[in-house]
């Protein structure tokens, strides 16, 4: 048998961190066993969704390179499909039209729960042969005695008395099939073998098991992924941050990075951390699905993240960096080389945009020195050596093979005083920071033209300074 599995959104809004990962493990799971990943968007509540959302999940799930098999299926355009089978279950009367008033059923369950039942429709229409008027429903006959069991791929056995379920709403009084509906309609119809999505189905399962064996179709293998909660226990959503899967790209994560951390999110293989998408791919398998919530932490995906970025290629990153400073607005000065900045904060740097900023007083014009660092290191002793560097640099002809390092090692030597006499005041003066790299390597990057020109600049700060 050929494994078939789908992801089945409704666009109603981005693709969340929750959604991607269920994408994630029905395409491994599919991709394991040689099979075909499907995508299929569900979209028949036309208030709610939008064709804007449904562009965000196609760009998510490009982005992480989540690539389908068949042609995406719309429900919007299979509704005939969904009146042929509604109206085969009406003629075999396994389905009926119902007309109890919203007030008769908001009546039923107030009572349902003052007696503390589980609030469920009486079946009040159901012998009765209703025709269809204007604001009737269609109701599935679920049977009414014996029981659902299934084997959930996550959970385990699972079985759920028919007595428990309702007559569900397969459509409503406008004509549209409900999601327990249309889902079995679609899932059967797509051949798909394995349904693969979030526990908060799991409820809807047997009522659509019901309907699969009602209909005489194959009913395919379930398995229900646990919650993602956020790291203060609560489900995971908005306040806590990025939630959109286009976030992290945003933020300046690596897509791969972003992959591994979510197969690690629910999954696990041993102690394992790092996974390339073949290895994914090989080692997935639902066994290895955690039955309890997973926890969101981006303390451990900004780790991940970082061994990414150093292995990443550098013609890469610094694609990466260019299109982040285009979204700062930030014009790159001529001389700068952007591998070098790479190579720079690579390892430092957890992110792209934390590579950036951690570069950006490399890229724009000093503004500011850090007061703190001005205080220790912007002396009216910082001048004599301030001015020596200067001089040095100066007569420099090949900067590119210059030793910059030997040059501050010469002007210490020379001016016979410590090396942070010399390297604080001029780290302040190329960076405006007190911390950063080697002065030997920011000069390098900086150029010898820009490099001279932060010198002077300082240069002529103190002589003010001290006038
Ligand atoms: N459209 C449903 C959702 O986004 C799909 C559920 C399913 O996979 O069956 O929750």
């Amino acid at each position: 048998m050929k494994v078939i599995t789908r992801f089945a959104p409704s666009p109603t809004g981005y693709l969340h961190v929750g959604g991607a990962r269920t994408a994630l493990f029905s395409y491994l799971y599919a991709r394991h066993h040689g099979g075909q990943f499907e995508l299929r968007i569900e979209d028949t509540d036309a208030v709610r969704s939008t064709e804007a959302s449904v562009n965000a999940i196609f760009e998510g799930m490009n982005w992480l390179g989540l690539e389908h098999d068949s042609e995406v299926k719309y429900q919007s355009k299979n509704l005939a499909r969904y009146h042929e089978v509604i109206d085969q279950l009406l003629d075999k009367k396994q389905a009926y039209y119902c007309d109890c008033s919203k007030e008769r059923l908001d009546k039923i369950r107030e009572q349902q729960m003052k007696n503390g039942e589980k609030p469920r429709y009486d079946g009040k229409c159901r012998g009765l042969g209703l025709e269809k008027s204007v604001d009737s429903i269609i109701r599935f006959k679920t049977p009414q005695s014996g029981e659902v069991h299934f084997k959930d791929g996550v959970r385990g056995d699972i079985t759920v008395a028919n007595a428990e379920l309702d007559d569900l709403v397969i459509a409503r009084a406008d004509g549209m099939p409900t999601y327990n509906f249309s889902v079995v309609v679609d899932d059967a119809d797509m051949g798909i073998t394995h349904v693969i999505r979030g526990d908060d189905h799991i409820n809807n399962t047997p009522r659509q098991i019901n309907i699969y064996q009602t209909l005489g179709l194959p009913v395919p293998e379930f398995a229900h992924v646990p919650m993602i909660l956020g790291d203060d226990g609560a489900r995971l959503s908005k306040r806590h941050g990025a939630v959109s899967v286009m976030q992290y790209s945003e933020d300046g994560y690596l897509p791969e990075a972003v992959l591994n951390y979510l197969v690690r999110l629910g999954w696990s293989h041993g102690d394992q951390e790092l996974f390339s998408k073949d290895e994914m791919v090989q080692l997935f398998d639902l066994s290895g699905v955690n039955k309890s919530p997973s926890a969101f932490n981006t303390t451990k995906l900004k780790w991940i993240n970082q061994q990414y970025m150093q292995q990443a290629d550098d013609l890469r990153l610094v694609g990466l960096v260019q299109v982040r400073l285009q979204t700062l607005g930030v014009d790159l000065p001529t001389e700068i080389n952007l591998t070098q900045v790479v190579n720079m904060f690579k390892e430092r740097a957890q992110t792209i945009n934390e590579l950036v900023d951690m570069s950006l007083f490399l890229l724009q014009p000093l503004e500011a020195y850090d007061e703190k660092a001005e205080k220790k290191a912007f002396k009216e002793s910082a001048i004599e050596p301030l001015k020596a560097v200067m001089v040095k640099c100066e007569m420099i002809d090949d900067w590119v093979n210059a030793d910059l390092h030997q040059l501050i090692a010469d002007v210490v030597a020379e001016l016979e005083v410590g090396f942070g006499k010399v390297g604080m005041p001029v780290r302040l003066a190329l960076s405006g920071q007190a911390q950063g790299p080697a002065n030997d390597e920011i000069m390098h990057v900086l150029g010898q033209n820009e490099s001279i020109t932060r010198l002077d600049l300082a240069l002529k700060y103190l002589l003010q300074k001290f006038k």
